[in-house]
């Protein structure tokens, strides 16, 4: 059966750190977020963190430093 191959590699070189700034949902790039879904590795976020989107975002407060990055972007593309 090799069509069943399963690959859930958690790539050990990244250290999540469960800290409180670590209580945050980020902004990340749409097309990341899917993927990361899929395979729950890490991706980078608009502020440069690692992280793994969690499935609940309303969990979490909003990375500020994100939504500054966001907004400043959106702002941009408004003008
Ligand atoms: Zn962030």
């Amino acid at each position: 059966m090799e069509s069943t191959e399963v690959i859930r590699e958690i790539d050990s070189e990244i250290s999540l750190d469960e800290g409180d700034h670590d209580r945050f949902s980020h902004y990340a790039r749409k097309a990341d977020i899917v993927e990361s879904a899929v395979t729950g590795k890490p991706i980078v976020a608009l502020c440069g963190k690692v992280w793994v989107p969690d499935r609940n975002p309303d969990r979490f407060p909003l990375c500020p430093r994100c939504k500054d990055l966001y907004e400043q972007k959106k702002s941009k593309e408004n003008k």
